[in-house]
Order: structure tokens, then C-alpha cells, then sequence
């Protein structure tokens, strides 16, 4: 009937999601319940669990609704959560979501671990940007992997989970064809068993679906956008997919299914590139100083024994 409100098509309750593509109808418990199963059937695939699961939280929408998922599983998941958030010193910005991401672990009861730029290597990213004529995000992606990995070894983190959505995955997919970069494609798989295993949990769960979580369970708050945000490419790609979704309801979905594919298929004809050791701090990397120390003046390149100072 027209005018009618939809309802859920499981349980006739007051739907809050669309999935455009079977056409079915959510209330947001069973929102909740779907998102909630495939996460802990990704997770599930990486068992014997370890004894703590470290959760790549940067108190955004993405890592917060990941990380109140792992929260209201914690039942079925029998490892400790610690949420990892890296302060990379962006003025203006990192304050309010930083705030945020405290507030989340209070109303979570989730352990919180914060390690800065600062900290790490003596430099906020904005006075890093200073003296570097790289892209701000190239600076701050690189900083910010290894930033992670510190934190992950110092708290005992050997497996890293990361709000990535599948809408990530898909534009990243058809970035990835665009430049026609296949090495992009395994990037990370260097065998070395100093860096913690990452997962993307989120893999086959949409942005709409993930935002949604983060709404229902109250824990959405729109923050500030870093200053120095802008991948031109990432948004036309994202706006270019979004369009395509619409039109063609399930596009998404097949494109981070297709490239998940053909990653596993080509992994065993891939040979793992062994890691060389960074000169400099002793890191892995991929040539003999590794591209942290690169972008760092290799005084004030950090070493174990600074960050145990
Ligand atoms: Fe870092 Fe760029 Fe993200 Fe800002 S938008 S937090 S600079 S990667
Ligand atoms: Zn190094």
C-alpha cells in the first residue's frame, strides 16, 4: 500500500535497511544480527584465536561500529579486545575524534592504547608535512602502518583487525585495475613474522550497512574531516561506484567477491617476496632501509630503545 512504512522482512518490525539487490527489508535488530554473523564468520576462519585480537581503531564510523560488533560478540569470540589508535597530530581534527574514540571504549568496556607521532618519532604528522614535499596521505599511510605495528608488539597483538567495508574494497579494487598495478594486489603479503596478521572483517559488509550499525547502536557521531583529506581518485572512484550501485544494485558486492577470487587464486602461484631488514631501525621492509626511515631523517628515525624511553 502506498504511504506504507516498510517493514522488516524477517520479524514485521519497522525496517531501517534496504538490501537493494534481494530487495529484502531490516528492523535493526536483525540489521544488527546480519552484520554481527558474517563477522564472526570471517572471524572464525582465522582459528585457533589468539589470545587477544587488536582492533585498528581511529574512532571514526568504520572502527567504531567494527569495534562495538567484536563488543556484542564477545560470547562467541573468546579473545581479549584491545583498540589501537594511532594520534597522528593533525590539528583540528585528531582532538575531537580522539575524544570520540575514548568515549566509545568507556561506553564499550573495551581496552584503549593510544601511541602518537609524537611519541614515535619526535614529530607530529603536521610538522612532519612541514618539511616533506610528499602527499600528505602518502606521509601519513606509511607513518601510520608502522605506528600500528609498535603499538601492536608492545601490547602483544599478533592479529589486526581493521574497519575496511566493502565499499574500501571495491574502490580499492578498481584502483588498483586502473593503474594496472598487480603488485597492489598482494602489497603486505612479505613473509616476515614480525608484523601482526591484519583481517578485514568488514569485507562483505556495505558502508550503508556499517554506517547504519554505528547509528542503531548510538555510537554514530559525525566528526570533523582531516584537513588534509582529498584523494582525488578514491572519491571520483567512490562516486563513480556509487552511481553504479544504484543503477545496478549487487555491482559492489561482485567486485570485492571478483577481486577476493582472483586473490585467491593467483596466491598460490605468487611467491611470497622475502622482507629485507631495515639498516636503520631494524624493521622489516622492502629494500635495506625501509620506507619509514626514508621519510625520516635517519637521526630522528625511531629505535626500540626510544620507545621504551
Ligand atoms: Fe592521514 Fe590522509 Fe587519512 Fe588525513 S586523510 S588521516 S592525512 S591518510
Ligand atoms: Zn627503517
Amino acid at each position: 500500500m502506498e504511504g506504507k512504512r516498510p517493514v522488516c522482512s524477517i520479524c514485521s518490525s519497522p525496517a531501517v535497511f534496504l538490501d537493494r539487490e534481494s530487495r529484502a527489508h531490516l528492523c535493526s535488530q536483525h540489521l544488527k544480527e546480519s552484520v554481527e554473523s558474517r563477522v564472526l564468520s570471517r572471524i572464525i576462519q582465522e582459528e585457533p584465536l589468539p589470545e587477544i585480537i587488536g582492533v585498528a581503531f581511529s574512532g571514526g564510523k568504520d572502527s567504531t561500529a567494527l569495534l562495538a560488533v567484536l563488543a556484542s560478540l564477545k560470547d562467541r569470540i573468546p579473545s581479549r579486545l584491545i583498540a589501537l589508535t594511532v594520534d597522528e597530530g593533525i590539528s583540528g581534527y585528531r582532538e575531537d575524534t580522539i575524544r570520540h574514540a575514548k568515549d566509545v571504549c568507556t561506553r564499550l568496556d573495551v581496552e584503549h592504547r593510544i601511541i602518537s607521532f609524537t611519541r614515535l618519532y619526535g614529530r607530529s604528522l603536521d610538522e612532519i608535512l612541514k618539511s616533506s614535499n610528499r602527499k600528505a596521505c602518502t606521509v601519513c599511510g606509511i607513518l601510520r602502518r608502522r605506528a600500528l605495528e609498535v603499538l601492536a608488539e608492545e601490547e602483544g597483538v599478533h592479529l589486526i583487525v581493521t574497519g575496511h567495508n566493502q565499499d574500501d574494497h571495491a574502490q580499492t579494487t578498481l584502483m588498483n585495475a586502473f593503474s594496472a598495478d598487480i603488485k597492489k594486489v598482494f602489497a603486505g603479503s612479505g613473509s616476515t613474522s614480525r608484523f601482526a596478521r591484519r583481517i578485514k572483517p568488514f569485507a562483505a559488509v556495505s558502508e550503508r550497512e556499517v554506517t547504519l550499525y554505528a547509528i542503531v547502536s548510538d555510537l554514530f557521531m559525525a566528526l570533523p574531516e582531516c584537513p588534509y583529506a582529498g584523494e582525488a581518485l578514491r572519491g571520483e572512484v567512490r562516486r563513480l561506484l556509487n552511481k553504479f550501485e544504484l543503477d545496478h544494485p549487487g555491482s559492489m558486492r561482485n567486485l570485492a567477491r571478483a577481486e577476493e577470487d582472483i586473490r585467491k587464486r593467483l596466491k598460490s602461484k605468487v611467491k611470497n617476496i622475502p622482507m629485507e631488514t631495515c639498516k636503520v631501525c631494524g624493521w622489516p621492509g622492502s629494500g635495506d632501509v625501509c620506507q619509514v626511515c626514508l621519510l625520516l631523517n635517519e637521526k630522528e628515525t625511531i629505535s626500540r630503545t626510544d620507545l621504551q624511553t
